[in-house]
């Protein structure tokens, strides 16, 4: 009953948009919406920054806002295999630089700040972040992804930062020529154990069955390492230290049941991950696991113009090639949304980049045309088009050409 009054207010606020939009006027300031934008992507992982580069290329305002942990889980993975048309394999941050920089020379913008809340009672969504920003979306992409799990035993909260870590990458060289231990059978747990086994003497593997269900191939990688032992039927139930950081742990075998103690001076998480969805829950259909229930085929989720991407969509395939399949879906899911449903393409000041690389935009040449320059050469004397870069000049000659005929129309 609540979604069907919550989807008729949303209807209605469509219809009244759709006749500001139609009839040509300045949607920001007829709406008295500030900050508003046609794309809001939440999150700059993989998911979100492929999302960000379609919504860009439309020529749409696309903003995205990156949360905590710019680049998500990717930014912090020394290495990605299987990410097609990387080989033979491509490092997370530089993945993440490249997409970063594809969605900002499209012309998307990137806020450093978190999502805070997003009303969904009306449209255009009202995004607040932390930091005390506005922005009243047209379109949401919702890509936060996932956040590691942790384990819930003692001694994990009180050493956390003290020799309990979930990032090997960052903490791995402070245990050059140390013992350590990854917790965990999965994809993640092999990438730690193969970055971890560069740095320590020895490393540890603690797997609570009696296999690991990482992909064969990463399986196989870490037999090359003479430093990684595996302890399979074995769950860790403390971990403790001192005063320095952490010695050791305990765990239970789980074919006899006893419980022994292991002597490490790191502990590594690699557990799982829970997905980044409480910003929506209570709007928008989740599983029972917190993940977000999307429609057959696109991004769309239970409210018109949000969409998502990446690992927090229930029920689908957890890899960087996947997130970046989803996120460009979603993108163009919501120009389809804005265009088909909105008719955005109708606001008379629609504005998009021209010249990428040197961030001339259609508006800049309307002006420059309006301050007498006739000719391409001209128009190089005020705007940086066609410097260097070159890349813009068929499409600056066709808007010239354009907005010289309209000159001589109006007389
Ligand atoms: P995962 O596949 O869910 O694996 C979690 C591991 O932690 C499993 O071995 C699980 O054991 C173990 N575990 C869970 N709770 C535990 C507990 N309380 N005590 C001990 N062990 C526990 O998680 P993931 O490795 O983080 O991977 C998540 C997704 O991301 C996967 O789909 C993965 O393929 C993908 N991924 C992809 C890449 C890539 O693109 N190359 C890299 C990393 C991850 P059980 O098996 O007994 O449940």
């Amino acid at each position: 009953m609540e979604n069907s009054i919550k989807n008729i207010t949303l209807l209605f606020s469509f219809f009244l948009m759709f006749s500001v939009v139609a009839s040509d006027f300045d949607l920001e300031k007829t709406t008295g919406k500030p900050g508003l934008v046609d794309i809001l992507v939440v999150g700059s992982g993989p998911a979100g920054l492929s999302a960000a580069i379609h919504g860009a290329r439309a020529r749409l305002k696309t903003v995205v806002v990156e949360g905590r942990m710019p680049g998500g889980q990717v930014a912090n993975t020394a290495w990605i295999e299987n990410f097609p048309g990387r080989y033979p394999k491509v490092s997370g941050p530089s993945l993440i630089k490249d997409l970063r920089t594809q969605a900002a020379n499209f012309g998307a913008e990137f806020v450093r700040d978190v999502v805070e809340k997003i009303d969904f009672s009306s449209w255009p969504y009202r995004v607040q972040t932390e930091q005390g920003k506005v922005f009243h979306a047209m379109t949401a992409i919702v890509a936060t992804g996932v956040s590691p799990e942790r384990l819930g035993i003692p001694g994990e909260s009180q050493f956390y930062n003290k020799g309990v870590s979930h990032c090997a990458i960052a903490d791995g060289p402070q245990y050059k020529d140390r013992e350590v231990v990854v917790i965990g059978g999965g994809d993640t747990a092999a990438q730690e154990v193969a970055q971890l086994a560069n740095f320590a003497r020895k490393v540890t593997v603690f797997v609570r069955s009696n296999k690991m269900r990482a992909a064969q191939i990463s399986q196989e990688q870490l037999e090359d390492f003479p430093n990684v032992f595996m302890k399979y039927n074995a769950t860790v139930k403390k971990i403790f230290g001192n005063g320095f950081g952490v010695t050791g742990l305990q765990f239970a075998d789980n074919m006899s049941g006893r419980l022994y103690n292991f002597p490490t001076n790191g502990v590594f998480l690699a557990v799982g991950n829970k997905p980044n969805t409480d910003l929506l829950d209570g709007e928008i259909l989740l599983d029972k696991e917190g993940y977000v229930v999307s429609k057959e085929i696109t991004q769309e989720t239970s409210i018109p113009g949000v969409f998502v991407a990446g690992d927090i969509i229930s029920g689908r395939l957890k890899q960087v090639a996947t997130a970046v399949g989803s996120g460009s879906q979603a993108g163009f899911d919501a120009v389809s949304f804005l265009v088909d449903r909105v008719g955005i393409m109708k606001r008379k000041n629609f504005d998009y980049l021209v010249c990428f690389c040197r961030r001339v935009s259609y508006s800049d040449i309307v002006k420059a045309v309006k301050g007498g320059s006739r000719t391409f050469a001209q128009l190089r004397n005020k705007l940086p088009v066609g410097s260097g870069c070159g890349c813009c000049r068929q499409k600056v000659m066709e808007i010239l050409e354009k907005e010289l005929k309209k000159l001589h129309k109006d007389g």
